[in-house]
């Protein structure tokens, strides 16, 4: 009995050393195990730290990036505008400049238009003769107003201020002829200078006629309107033809020349009237030069053959017509 005690004791001695064995394993083994899981808690909780850290950075870049983008949106839409404001001045710029265009293209029609300016509308239908005589006074002009007043034919004088027989322009307006001024000097080149000299030279003739017989205002250029002797003061005529007539003056040029300034003899001067007459329908004005001793031969003649194709004479005045040339220069 005793020995089956013995032996009941030694397997519940070793029964209870195997289950505090046991025990203990168990024990160790989930000692372990805690701080396995420990460790791996600890691990994810700082993952986790490193995560949120790491969201909490992007939220932040994110919020640049946006600023960033908000600052490049402003920017894009500063560019735009500065765009549309220099679009819109390039546009000023360009009406601007066409208008420039448009002004300098009238400006140049104009002066085409003054350059090649056309002659006046057409004589008036009716036939009126006005014999024009430059270049005098001088002695044959008295031989010139006997023969105009055998004819009752009145005519107009173009004179010269320093011809030494300046005086007659009295004789002139008393037999109920007009007087015109040509020039004072009669010189191409300096009377034709420049504007200035144009008037000084004006004023100069006027100032002759006008202590005799009071002022007149009916002008005829030296060679006409049309004349080229001027070439050397390029443009002048073009501006003379303006600025004669705005100072007051009337201008007249010709449309029947009796070619006595080209050494014509009388006959020529006869013929060369009266045939330039016959072909027009209304009125002439006849240049002739009462300088020429042709011309006083031939006057009787040419007042006779233009009283039969129907002219009546009368002189210029300041509404008459002006028989203007086209200006060449
Ligand atoms: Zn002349």
């Amino acid at each position: 009995m005793a020995f089956f005690n013995e032996v009941k004791n030694i397997v519940f001695t070793v029964i209870i050393v195997i289950l505090s064995t046991t025990l203990i394993a168990v024990s160790v083994v989930f000692a372990l195990r805690g701080a396995e899981i420990n460790e791996a808690y600890l691990t994810a909780s700082s993952e986790l730290e490193t995560t949120r850290e790491n969201l909490a950075a992007t939220e932040s870049e994110k919020s640049s990036v946006e600023s960033q983008l908000e600052a490049e949106r402003q920017e894009r839409q500063r560019l735009e505008q500065e765009n549309a404001g220099l679009k819109s001045e390039i546009e000023q710029l360009k009406a601007k400049k066409a208008e420039e265009e448009a002004k300098k293209l009238a400006l140049q029609q104009q002066q085409q238009a003054q350059q090649v300016r056309p002659p006046q509308t057409p004589p008036p239908a009716t036939k009126v003769c006005y014999l024009t005589f430059d270049d005098g006074p001088c002695e044959n002009t008295l031989a010139i107003l006997n023969i105009l007043a055998r004819y009752n034919a009145k005519a107009t004088f173009f004179v010269k201020g320093n011809s030494k027989c300046i005086d007659y322009v009295k004789n002139i307006k008393d037999a109920g002829h007009a007087v015109g001024l040509h020039t004072y000097t009669h010189d191409y080149k300096q009377l034709y200078a420049s504007d200035a000299a144009y008037f000084n030279d004006l004023n100069a003739v006027s100032a002759a006629v006008e202590q005799r017989i009071g002022n007149v205002k009916l002008v005829r250029f030296p060679g006409g309107s049309s004349n080229e002797v001027s070439k050397h003061c390029p443009g002048i005529m073009t501006r003379l033809t303006k600025s004669v007539p705005e100072a007051g003056y009337a201008y007249f040029d010709w449309n029947v020349d009796s070619g006595d300034a080209m050494k014509f003899n009388s006959q020529q001067i006869i013929e060369a009237v009266l045939s330039q007459a016959s072909k027009k329908s209304g009125a002439i004005c006849v240049l002739m030069h009462d300088i020429k001793i042709n011309t006083t031969q031939a006057l009787p003649s040419v007042i006779e053959g233009l009283i039969q194709q129907g002219y009546y004479f009368d002189v210029l005045s300041h509404d008459s017509y002006g028989f203007h040339h086209g200006v060449k220069n």
